[in-house]
């Protein structure tokens, strides 16, 4: 068991979180004077700040208990959250594995905080040699592990994840924005063996909710209560909670979207494969294709010119384009537009 409240800021422990009216009372009908809101309207009304309605229905779908669970205004909240949770600025580090979501480096620099990088290896796993050394650096306090990553579109080898979070006494956050178009096992049954774990999910993929703004973060209880205790009072908005509320309610929806997306992924990668630019397509956990090209640049400008805008990733792998699986249409016209290319 690692020593949570050991690794949290002392200006976090001490702090006193803000008491808003609607933790006050929490009922939900009867005259509200104790809001400063204004009586009239539909949405006149803050939202509930602790999710209650939300968060049962992700405990019903995630089959995880309530009080493992925290909810952020996207998943780039709760990353932000984790430095200012457990990293003193100008003296603590985070870890990251690269390439990856760049977000984790932009967050730390907001904060403040140095990032130890490690490239993966040539397969895009960990480089467990190059990691180990660090698991007992006492200022490293954030792992963090994107699995399946963005942008190699691979998921981390689970005995190394596992192995890192059981010798690390920090934290370690593994995002899982694309797990859902994965056929490897999610690292969320690990969180009732190590309380020094964090799962971080997303409505933004195959939820289909991008625009909406929730992520979800699971972990010990312990971590989920220095969430609350310093997360803005109303940071999902009412029409947001409503609207991840309804999402649950038709997962058989998002399902047959996954199950559509994933055979476009397949569909997609073949008929890359046998497009001369093309001279590889990452195996892909995700619902993207890391692809190499001939000439990512030039490829990519004329894909442009085309309107079709795809994320060219050669500057951080060399020619690498980053493909997200559109509709069967769209990826047909992604073909066409390849195939009439000429290097
Ligand atoms: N994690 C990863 C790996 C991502 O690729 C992204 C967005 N591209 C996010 C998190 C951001 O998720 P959200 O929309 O929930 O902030």
């Amino acid at each position: 068991m690692v020593d949570i409240k050991r690794l949290v800021r002392e200006n976090v422990v001490r702090l006193t979180p803000y008491s808003c009216a609607r933790d006050e009372f929490q009922g939900s009908s009867g005259i509200f004077m104790d809001a400063n809101e204004n009586p009239y309207g539909n949405l006149n009304r803050y939202p509930d700040p602790h999710q209650k309605m939300l968060k049962a229905s992700v405990s019903r779908f995630k089959n995880i208990e309530e009080e493992k669970i925290f909810l952020g205004n996207g998943s780039d909240e709760i990353i932000d959250l984790c430095f200012r949770i457990f990293c003193n600025p100008g003296t603590d580090s985070a870890l990251t594995f690269t390439p990856t979501y760049g977000m984790y480096e932009v967050s730390a620099s907001v904060n403040d905080v140095k990032v130890i990088k490690i490239p993966l290896n040539e397969s895009f796993q960990i480089d467990m040699g190059k990691t180990e050394q660090f698991l007992s650096d006492k200022n490293l306090r954030l792992i963090f592990i994107c699995s399946p990553n963005n942008p190699t579109s691979n998921s981390m080898n689970y005995a190394d994840v596992e192995y890192i979070i059981s010798k690390f006494s920090g934290i370690v956050v593994i995002d899982e924005a694309y797990i859902d178009f994965s056929e490897k096992p999610s690292f969320m049954k690990l969180i009732g063996k190590y309380n020094n774990l964090i799962v971080m999910q997303t409505f933004s993929k195959a939820l289909g909710l991008a625009s909406v703004r929730v992520g979800m973060a699971f972990s010990d209880p312990e971590i989920i209560q220095y969430y609350n205790k310093v997360k803005p009072p109303y940071n999902i908005s009412t029409l947001n909670q409503k609207a991840a509320l309804e999402r649950l309610a038709k997962t058989d929806l998002y399902m047959k979207q996954v199950k559509k997306i994933k055979a476009e992924r397949e569909r997609l990668a073949v008929r890359l494969k046998e497009i001369s630019l093309t001279e590889k397509v990452y195996p892909s956990d995700a619902n993207f294709l890391l692809v190499k090209v001939r000439d990512a640049n030039y490829i990519y400008n004329t894909l442009i010119e085309k309107s079709i805008i795809v994320r060219n990733r050669s500057s951080v792998i060399g020619n690498c384009l980053r493909i997200t699986v559109g509709k069967p249409s769209e990826n047909n016209k992604l073909i066409n537009a390849l195939k009439s290319i000429s290097l």
